[in-house]
């Protein structure tokens, strides 16, 4: 992780490169979900609240008709023309290309300008770097155009730009989250309405996150192949969304869908019914029967939607046998790496944290990076 704070080193960047000062600092935050996996694009429920850490942007006018971008944190450079955007070949670049497109596209005038970006997400990690940088280069670029959009709106461009441009085809969950979030609140979401609920937390439940070290690639072929498994499923049950049907018709209509397929709407069906009643846990504090469906979320995503790994596995189990029936830990995101998130009562985290520290390597052998977040706000302006 970085030294300075994302703010501090954007704003830096921004001066020593373009030689003056920016017009407007931008943030939005990453996310934790703590509930409800591989569910957002099944039109279905799911739980996340963003964490307290952020891509910062750092944003004014340009001297000449492009839009320039540096990235502090790959140490590189991208310069396009706002009327003829095309693919770039650095990935981080793709996603700045890919808001300005798409901000565009829906039919809003942005401006040239020079940006500075740096943020302190950890990459690939589950924890949606890639929507905290969509969001705030998004509301940059619209602040500096003076455009004001719903925050719902945003999301959703921004979303197409993953899908369209970037090529993942993410949800909706992390974008709607970053651009939402209330700070102490978990966000139900109705992905298929994006109606949202704020849930309170508990002001003595504490969320630790452990990054386990091993790092995926959303871009990469299984979150798609996934993704294409659902639709093939719901074809099955002639359904828009896996969202439309509930465990009874998922055996009674079952016929001759084959294990795999069944296996994978079991998760996305099992995942929604546990996701609202998570919702209501998390509301009554009661952190047992929370724990109890974050482990049963964990075992299906691990048995049914198979995007666990081994080390995946153990880690949640080491953190699970910890927190006993004080709460619960699941893998958290895409799958295939990043994250376990845990959800304790405060007085136990710090215990989760020493015994973790001291139990689990990454796969280079390090100490993992652990932190007890706070449910943060959503993505504004912050000067
Ligand atoms: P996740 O969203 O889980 O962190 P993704 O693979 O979806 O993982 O997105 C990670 C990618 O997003 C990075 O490889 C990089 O291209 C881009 N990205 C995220 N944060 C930054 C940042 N601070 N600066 C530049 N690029 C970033
Ligand atoms: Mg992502």
């Amino acid at each position: 992780m970085p030294v300075k704070d994302a703010k501090s080193r954007a704003f830096a960047a921004y001066v020593e490169e373009y030689g003056e000062k920016p017009e407007y600092l931008v943030r939005a935050p990453g996310r934790v979900n703590i509930i409800g996996e591989h569910t957002d694009y099944n039109d279905g429920f799911v739980l996340p609240c963003a964490i307290d850490r952020d891509t910062v942007v750092a944003i004014g006018p340009s001297q000449d008709n492009n839009i320039k971008s540096l990235s502090c944190d790959f140490d590189a450079k991208d310069e396009f023309n706002p009327n003829q955007i095309n693919p770039s070949s650095q990935e981080w670049a793709q996603y700045i290309r890919a808001m300005a497109k798409h901000l565009s596209l829906e039919g809003h005038q942005i401006k040239a300008a020079q940006l500075s970006l740096a943020g302190d997400v950890p990459l690939g990690s589950g924890l949606s770097s890639s929507a905290s940088l969509e969001i705030s280069v998004g509301l940059a670029l619209l602040k500096q155009a003076d455009i004001e959009i719903d925050p719902t709106q945003l999301a959703q461009i921004a979303q197409k730009a993953e899908n369209q441009f970037v090529g993942c085809s993410c949800g909706i969950m992390d974008q709607l989250i970053s651009a939402k979030a209330q700070k102490d609140h978990a966000l139900l979401i109705d992905c298929r309405s994006l109606d949202t609920s704020a849930i309170s937390i508990p002001t003595d439940v504490a969320i630790v996150i452990v990054n386990s070290g091993i790092t995926h690639s959303n871009t990469g072929g299984e979150y798609n192949e996934r993704r294409a498994q659902c639709e093939q499923a719901a074809q099955h049950y002639g359904v828009r969304a896996l969202r439309d049907i509930n465990m009874e018709i998922l055996d009674s209509q079952r016929t001759n869908l084959e294990d795999m397929a069944y296996r994978r709407a079991r998760h996305v069906v099992s995942e929604n019914e546990r996701t609202l009643s998570a919702a209501k846990a998390l509301k009554d504090n009661d952190l047992q029967k929370l724990g109890a469906l974050m482990r049963a979320s964990h075992a299906s995503m691990r048995n049914d939607f198979e995007i666990t790994l081994p080390a995946i596995d153990s880690l949640s189990d080491m953190m699970n046998d910890i927190i006993g029936n004080n709460g619960g830990a699941r893998m958290t995101g895409g799958g295939f790496g990043g994250c376990v998130v845990g959800i304790t009562t405060t007085n136990k985290a710090d215990n989760l944290i020493e015994h973790i520290t001291a139990k689990y390597r990454t796969p280079l052998d390090k100490t993992p990076a652990i932190f007890k977040c706070k449910a943060w706000y959503g993505a504004n302006i912050i000067n």
